[in-house]
């Protein structure tokens, strides 16, 4: 089947250097990155081998160009990335608390994200995806989430696959329209990826066991789940229950972890890995994300990753 696509915005992000220092006052700061975590998915999924593609919207400045030729030299199919004139690239100012908390300035609905549109080129690359993405973070951002579910329905109805990243502010979660959009993604979903207690929020369960046991009920095929430098597991009838320990990094920066972590495990899968190989690989490039400085500077090979998980010793385990 054909490509991974995902739906969403993409941005720079702007880092400040020194860790505590607010934005009250003049600083070194450092970038700009290319960002957004729909196109840090797609650049890890193009990045381990997949094919991929991303329907976003950018503004004419360098910012744009920055990303779209970024995704482009990484293998990314860029044709469906729309330059929107008269609009700013998203941005987001971060910095960094004591506490290892982050804080943002972000400039993105109001950019060309926001102006993201069923073009031509977008639907001609979703006629042919045989893959969706989902994050729930996309629905925040003002036309998105109707090409989003667009784009799950028209690859539904071919045959392919959905994965759904329920990123999405728990408050939000709880009740009202953004409790329906996760219900209705739910439904849909083939493969899901919950970090910490998003499991519980999405099933609305108290405990791991009832929250897994509940989703897999719902047809969800695979529910892996995303445990920070506590690692990962995977759930699925087919195997049960399967661990998958950290690897020891410094945590450099947590942006882009769950996203390269997720496109990893997803690209595997499609590429025939039984579960427990694609977790491994998966907990490679979210401890290489997390040790490198950049939201998209720490997408992975899959050759890297292979010398990554050789280097520490690890196996299929
Ligand atoms: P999200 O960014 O979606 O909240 P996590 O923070 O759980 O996701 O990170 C995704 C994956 O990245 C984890 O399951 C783990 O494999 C890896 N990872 C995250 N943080 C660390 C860390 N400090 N050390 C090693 N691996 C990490």
């Amino acid at each position: 089947l054909g490509p991974t696509v995902t739906v969403g915005e993409i941005l720079v992000e702007i880092m400040a250097t020194t860790v505590g220092a607010g934005f009250l006052a003049p600083q070194p700061l450092v970038g700009p990155f290319a960002s957004g975590a729909p196109a840090i998915f797609i650049d890890q999924v193009a990045r381990f081998g997949g094919a991929a593609g991303i329907v976003a919207a950018v503004g004419a400045d360098d910012f744009g160009t920055l990303n779209v030729e970024r995704l482009r030299a990484d293998g990314v199919d860029v044709s469906a990335i729309a330059v929107i004139p008269g609009k700013p690239t998203g941005s987001a100012f971060v910095r960094y608390r004591a506490d290892g908390s982050r804080d943002f300035v972000y400039n993105i609905a109001h950019s060309a994200a926001g102006d993201t549109t069923m073009t031509n080129a977008a639907r001609a690359l979703i006629a042919r995806a045989g893959h969706v993405h989902v994050m729930g973070s996309a629905f925040a951002i003002r036309g998105i989430g109707d090409l989003l579910l667009e784009a799950v329905a028209s690859v539904r109805a071919r045959g392919g696959s959905v994965s759904f990243d329920p990123n999405i502010r728990k408050e939000l979660a709880q009740d009202g329209e953004g409790r329906k959009l996760v219900d209705d993604m739910l439904a849909v979903t083939d493969l899901l990826l919950p970090s910490g207690d998003e499991l519980l929020v999405a099933a609305r369960e108290a405990t791991e066991e009832a929250a897994v046991e509940r989703l897999l009920g719902l047809g969800i095929g695979e529910v892996v789940l995303k445990r920070g430098s506590a690692g990962s597991s995977h759930f699925s009838r087919d195997s049960g229950r399967i661990d998958c320990p950290a690897f020891a990094v410094e945590e450099i920066d947590p942006t882009g972890a769950g996203d390269c972590f997720g496109a990893t495990y997803l690209t595997g899968r499609r590429a025939g890995l039984p579960p427990a190989h694609a977790l491994l690989y998966a907990n490679a490039a979210g401890a290489c994300a997390v040790n490198r400085q950049g939201p998209m500077e720490g997408v992975s090979s899959r050759q890297a990753l292979d010398q990554f998980i050789a280097a520490a010793g690890r196996e299929v385990g």
